[in-house]
């Protein structure tokens, strides 16, 4: 009788976190909403929870075990005054001196709540994990955002969640706000990756990986045509020269760093 009430007592509370998470298997995919779910035994916090699953998630993505070994801290912002940054509303950020991720929660919009926040988490992660695992250089800002956006989709798409061509255009749409632009590169990055041999995903990360063992502020100081990247992809024009000009930057830094 009393095993009888506990499946009881189990189907009603599963019915109940169901609820709580269904907006987390649009995005995530079952598997991982899943994961969420059974996580909610232990850990009582929502945010946390997401948080822990989606950084053991993406580390096994990643194959980085530096991402989970590595003490990051996760914060909820929810002050009511808006964080602004250019003049638009930050989600989140990562601060590589404090190791910390902090979501400022109040500024994330009531109808892609769960989409937008999972998503920032995601990106802020791939910011930890040039960090820790990828010797992150503060100089690689309009290489490394854009990464980031990509890092995160790639992931996204790989969890084949319902509304992943939302987040997919969201991001792509940052492409047309000139102060942003850089971060909606990511979402060409993104969709490149996907079906090209030898991309700008990869190159990038070349780089990165390279960032180890070479001084690569130095040497992209010395790139003229970084200068050059930085101004055009802070006005972006309608046509994609501003992608074929940097490829064929990524592909000198490339050349240089072997
Ligand atoms: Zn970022």
């Amino acid at each position: 009788m009393s095993l009888f009430n506990d499946d009881l007592f189990d189907t009603d509370e599963y019915s109940v976190l169901d609820n709580l998470f269904l907006p987390y298997k649009y995005i995530l995919g079952e598997e991982i909403s899943r994961k969420i779910k059974e996580f909610t035994i232990k850990m009582k916090d929502e945010d946390e929870r997401l948080f822990d699953v989606l950084r053991r998630e993406l580390s096994n993505w990643l194959v980085c075990d530096k991402l989970l070994e590595n003490d990051i801290k996760f914060e909820i912002d929810d002050a009511q005054s808006p964080v602004y940054e250019s003049g638009i509303c930050r989600y989140g950020q990562y601060s590589p001196l404090e190791k910390k991720i902090t979501l400022f929660i109040k500024n994330i919009p009531d109808d892609e709540f769960a989409e937008i926040k999972a998503s920032t988490i995601l990106h802020e992660l791939m910011h930890a994990y040039f960090d820790c695992c990828l010797s992150r250089k503060p100089d690689l800002e309009f290489i490394e955002e854009p990464l980031a956006e990509a890092g995160m989709l790639d992931f996204l798409y790989q969890c084949n969640g319902r509304s992943f061509d939302n987040v997919l255009q969201r991001v792509a749409e940052k492409e047309k706000t000139s102060c942003i632009a850089h971060y909606g590169f990511g979402a060409y990055i993104h969709q490149q990756s996907k079906d090209e041999v030898g991309t700008l995903y990869e190159l990038y990360y070349k780089i990165l990986h390279k960032g180890c063992c070479i001084d690569v502020n130095k040497f992209i100081e010395g790139l003229n045509e970084y200068g050059e990247y930085k101004k055009i992809i802070c006005k972006p024009s309608q046509d994609e020269k501003k992608y074929e000009l940097l490829r064929s930057i990524l592909k000198k830094v490339e050349k240089e760093c072997k």
